[in-house]
């Protein structure tokens, strides 16, 4: 299980609403955004902190030494100070994240730092989250030469993912495929495999890329079941992520983020966060290498399809901002793998040969797309070889 090996401490900032009645207020001044959880993801290397927020907030950034530590001072913010706040981790990295009132406007939440390598910052939005990816040094060489590939079933527990017209669910759908592609990518020597969810469990999207971070994979794949609200679209397509204006990308990357369209449209006028994430995918090829994986993932089901099922339709390889390809460190794509909302492609879904038929393809693109990259082009491979000289 993906999942192995996490250690998750949740501190849900959740208030009785009896306590306002007792509460002072801060003052009526006081910042109208709410620091609602504070989260994290600890792994061998890689901690991921979530910070939670009720509404957007701009925010200022620093690193102090002696002690080591990254602060983040969120404008117009309050936290309920009754709540437990100082989250010991002490993995190596960090020894612990505290958030407290800073003054009567500003929360500041506090990374106290152990040995870190780097760090990045990602905001999302619905709900609105300050994402910290903090990268220690490797505690042990890396000494497996196989490739490792996360593979990312969509969805799951609480979230059914898209409905088709008879009730097939998204989720279950994909978690198939996912097994099936497992195991088929299994069969190769080279080639090492990660599910982020190898059965009926809700996974935030932050934590899937997290997942596939602290794996240091070279591949990450999320498996996807389209919907529209036209019954008669159909169609399979893989993306990448980058920014788009195209209308109906942009749909797809909604739904799949949960937020809005009207959202999504609104995240190009709040790039400050998204800039930097760009600038990273293009410094590091990954949008580049990206694209490539997603057309060759593309057209071997396409084709994988075409003799058995000659109505499929090729809706070509596109991108847009999906939540769940942020922050990934490797070539990471994004599948749809057809219409769950299209009645005839719905029945397709719930076949097994057609779910067994897609698995297959993907692995083939996968295995192409490997055989036609040079090694030295593959980002985790050289980061966990520069890891391992340390
Ligand atoms: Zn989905």
């Amino acid at each position: 299980l993906g999942r192995a090996g996490v250690q998750k401490r949740t501190f849900l900032l959740l208030l009785a609403a009896v306590f306002f009645s007792f509460s002072p207020r801060i003052s009526q001044s006081a910042g109208t955004v709410d620091v609602t959880d504070i989260s994290y993801w600890s792994y061998t290397d890689y901690t991921r902190v979530v910070v939670t927020l009720s509404d957007r907030a701009d925010y200022a950034k620093k690193r102090l030494s002696n002690p080591d530590r990254l602060y983040f001072d969120i404008n117009g913010s309050t936290i309920k100070k009754e709540l437990k706040t100082n989250l010991p981790i002490g993995n190596g990295m960090l020894k612990s994240v505290r958030a407290a009132q800073f003054n009567e406007n500003t929360v500041r939440v506090v990374l106290d730092l152990e040995k870190i390598k780097d760090y990045k910052i990602v905001t999302l939005e619905g709900p609105v989250r300050i994402i910290i990816d903090v990268y220690g040094a490797s505690a042990r060489p890396f000494v497996s030469s196989k490739k490792r590939i996360v593979i990312d079933p969509g969805h799951g527990g609480h979230d059914p993912g898209a409905i088709g017209p008879k009730k097939l669910c998204e989720k279950d759908v994909v978690l198939d495929i996912a097994l099936k592609l497992k195991k088929i990518l299994s069969k190769e020597p080279d080639i090492e495999v990660f599910l982020t969810r190898d059965k009926d469990v809700f996974i935030p999207l932050v934590e899937r890329t997290a997942i596939a971070n602290s794996k240091k994979a070279d591949l990450f794949v999320s498996v996807h079941a389209n919907a529209s609200p036209n019954r008669e679209a159909k169609g399979i397509e893989t993306y990448f992520l980058n920014w788009s204006d195209d209308m109906e990308s942009m749909k797809v990357a909604a739904r799949e983020n949960q937020i809005s369209l009207k959202k999504m449209k609104e995240m190009k006028n709040e790039s400050d966060f998204l800039d930097v994430e760009l600038a990273s995918l293009t410094r590091d090829h990954k949008r580049d290498e990206s694209n490539k994986l997603a057309n060759y993932i593309q057209m071997a089901m396409v084709s994988g399809l075409a003799d058995e099922y000659p109505r499929v339709v090729d809706l070509k390889v596109k991108w847009a901002m999906f939540y769940v390809l942020f922050g990934a460190r490797m070539p990471s794509v994004l599948a749809e793998v057809s219409f769950i909302s299209n009645p005839l492609e719905e029945k397709l879904l719930s076949k097994d040969k057609y779910r067994e038929e897609i698995a297959r393809s993907i692995a083939s693109g996968i295995s192409k797309y490997m055989s036609v990259t040079p090694d030295s082009q593959t980002v985790a491979k050289l980061r966990r070889a520069l890891d391992s000289q340390e």
